[in-house]
């Protein structure tokens, strides 16, 4: 027997977690497979921007006295500091602060409020093939289900874009970050650490970070892959010249993370792509986890409306998306070759003179409060 419903999520966690919650609420059936069990854990530097910060209270109602009180947002901070390997380039204060979360926590507390919400959610299910047009979806032990729509949250890997025929996948690799990143108690680091810092200046189009998050450090590096770039020595290198004693690390990991790959079609026939699926993270900083939520609530909104009018939700879906998220990847995408160019051809010390030439701004633009085009002011639509 294969089992019904309106719209098949593949994948638990925030883009199919955003998505899920939304449809639920409307008393759509939806069901949710992720091939993990909650909490399983999760590669991220987990910070969050004013932005996301109004899109979880607006999806799950979760703000970061909430989020605080679970112990999820684990360090807040309205400072940044950006270096090189041997200067500060820039620091300063922001309008809005960092709130610094653990994702492992953050993932599995927003998948709760989704069965809460009345979505069915099936953990362990591995999904390994699905049929936009049929709306298929088969798990690895020869299981079916039935969705009138499927949304393919499925991450970096996802299989519901591999059933997407027009998706050019070398395309998409060229434009994936490498990542690694580690989790080091405070206590053997070698200097105490109040707020994010980005190093800059040892990749062609990359960046490393040390970010503070509770009683320890998540250090990490992403960035394009060049044919001689040798990615875990360069991560060593980038340990040395931090000071940190390699024998503190105990777990090294890495992870794909879309760096410019974003699609501008993420629809076929009745199954669309959501957050890191369709490459929906800003390219200068790597910010995935507001796409993620927010292309999430896009498509259930685009579904749901299409469900009640019976009219097909890609092109709602597609619109939204073309409207609010793409100008934000472009603007980034066109700023950040500028800055790793000039970066090139001028040093390191061309990020100081732009950054402290408009810091308030360009801190808003980060935080989603102006745009990355132009530094407009920004209206989002939630
Ligand atoms: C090292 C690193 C640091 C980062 N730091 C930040 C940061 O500080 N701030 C920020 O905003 N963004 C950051 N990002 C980006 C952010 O983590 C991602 O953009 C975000 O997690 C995307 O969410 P998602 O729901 O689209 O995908 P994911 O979070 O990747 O979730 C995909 C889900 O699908 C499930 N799944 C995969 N395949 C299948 C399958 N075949 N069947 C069933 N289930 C499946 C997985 O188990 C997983 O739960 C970082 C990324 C990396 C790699």
């Amino acid at each position: 027997m294969t089992e019904n419903f309106d719209t098949i999520v593949c994948g638990g966690s925030l883009a199919g977690s955003a998505a899920a919650v939304t449809l639920a609420r409307q008393g759509r059936s939806v069901l949710v497979l992720d091939k993990a069990e909650f909490p399983r854990t999760k590669l991220c530097g987990g910070l969050l921007t004013w932005k996301t910060v109004r899109l979880l209270d607006h999806l799950f109602g979760e703000t970061p006295e909430t989020l605080r009180e679970q112990g999820i947002v684990k360090y807040v901070s309205d400072q940044y500091s950006i270096r090189s390997f041997t200067s500060t380039l820039a620091e300063g204060t922001l309008s809005y602060p960092f709130h610094l979360t653990d994702r492992v926590e953050l993932d599995n507390r927003l998948l709760h409020l989704v069965r809460q919400a009345g979505a069915h959610v099936r953990e362990g299910e591995e999904v390994v093939r699905c049929d936009p047009e049929s709306g298929e979806v088969h798990l690895k032990d020869g299981r079916i289900f039935r969705g009138r729509y499927i949304i393919g949250a499925d991450g970096a890997h996802s299989t519901v874009r591999a059933s997407f025929p027009e998706v050019n996948l070398r395309a998409m690799r060229r434009f994936t970050a490498a990542t690694i990143e580690v989790k080091i108690a405070a206590a053997d680091y070698p200097e105490p650490v109040d707020r994010p810092i980005l190093y800059i200046g040892f990749l062609d189009a990359g960046y490393g970070w040390v970010f503070p998050n509770g009683d320890h450090l998540l250090v990490g590096i992403c960035g394009l892959r060049r044919r001689d770039t040798h990615f875990a020595k360069l991560f060593r290198t980038y340990l040395d010249v931090l000071g940190v004693d390699p024998a503190v690390i105990t777990h090294q990991r890495g992870h794909p993370l879309p760096y410019g790959s974003f699609l501008h079609d993420p629809v076929h026939a009745n199954a669309m792509l959501v957050g890191d699926a369709g490459g929906y993270v800003e390219p200068l900083f790597g910010e995935g986890i507001f796409y993620a939520l927010c292309t999430g609530m896009y498509a259930g909104q685009a579904v749901a409306q299409g469900l009640k009018n019976g009219t097909a939700p890609g092109p709602e879906y597609l619109r939204r998306l073309h409207r609010t998220i793409l100008p934000e990847l472009n603007g980034s995408n066109t700023l950040r070759w500028f800055l790793f160019r000039a970066m090139k051809l001028f040093g390191s010390g061309a990020i100081s003179r732009f950054v402290n030439l408009g810091a308030g701004p360009l801190g808003d633009m980060v935080h989603g409060k102006r745009s990355y085009h132009w530094l407009k002011k920004k209206d989002w639509d939630f």
